[in-house]
């Protein structure tokens, strides 16, 4: 299972990955992750990448691609993964394209998820990540049992730089900008499989199967 998710950020594409991850027994990978935990050990790359993170921009083509391919070509990734966040631009679509073809590889499905603006802008404002074991949570939607632990692991949980309201709303316009064009992109090789993800978390997976089931 090769599969993409696309949509603007805070719509739920991390939080889906991890289950459709789960089910079906593949790598989650997730670019602003693997960028997160690269700040976080103050790597050459996590250096260079902060900036552009902080402000809500993108990281330079060249970085991303360098650090997916590395990904890809680990061993985990053999029966398959879950691509969130990556690709976001034209050139690291086209890049994409041309990496699997070498490795004699094809997506089978590009999942875009939507949800209306103002809704996207409370989700990733409201929302907190385990800082030990990376759970997603929702202050608003699906907050922990006790106020700033993790439910899962008890670690503490923090709210990421960029998930401010103005870098957030920065990150949607960026999203429109260089992101959405993708989808047309990707509606050329008929990979394309809309989602509402204004829907409730259980109610986006179990859209995300059924399109996938098609
Ligand atoms: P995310 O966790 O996917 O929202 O990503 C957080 C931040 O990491 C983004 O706002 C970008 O600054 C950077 N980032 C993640 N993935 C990419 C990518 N594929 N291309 C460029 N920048 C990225």
């Amino acid at each position: 299972m090769r599969l993409m998710l696309l949509g603007p950020p805070g719509v739920g594409k991390g939080t889906q990955a991890k289950l459709l991850a789960n089910a079906h027994g593949v790598p989650h990978i997730s670019t602003g992750d693997i960028l997160r935990g690269e700040v976080r050990e103050g790597t050459e790359l996590g250096r260079r990448a902060k900036d552009h993170m902080d402000r809500g921009a993108l990281v330079p083509d060249d970085l991303i691609l360098a650090m997916f391919e590395s990904r890809l070509d680990r061993a985990d990734t053999r029966a398959g993964f879950i691509a969130d966040g990556f690709p976001r631009t034209i050139p690291q679509a086209e890049a994409f394209d041309k990496m699997l073809a070498r490795r004699g590889l094809k997506l089978d499905a590009v999942v875009t998820i939507e949800a209306p603006l103002e809704e996207l802008v409370r989700r990733s404002a409201g929302r907190r990540v385990c800082r030990q074991c990376g759970a997603p949570y929702n202050v608003y939607y699906q907050p922990p049992k006790t106020e700033g632990v993790c439910d899962v692991c008890g670690g503490p949980l923090y709210q990421r730089d960029d998930d401010h309201e103005e870098t957030v709303r920065r990150r949607q316009e960026v999203y429109r900008a260089e992101t959405a064009p993708l989808i047309a992109h990707y509606e050329a090789q008929h990979l394309v499989r809309p989602v509402d993800g204004s829907q409730p978390v259980e109610a986006v997976t179990a859209a995300i199967q059924k399109v996938l089931a098609r």
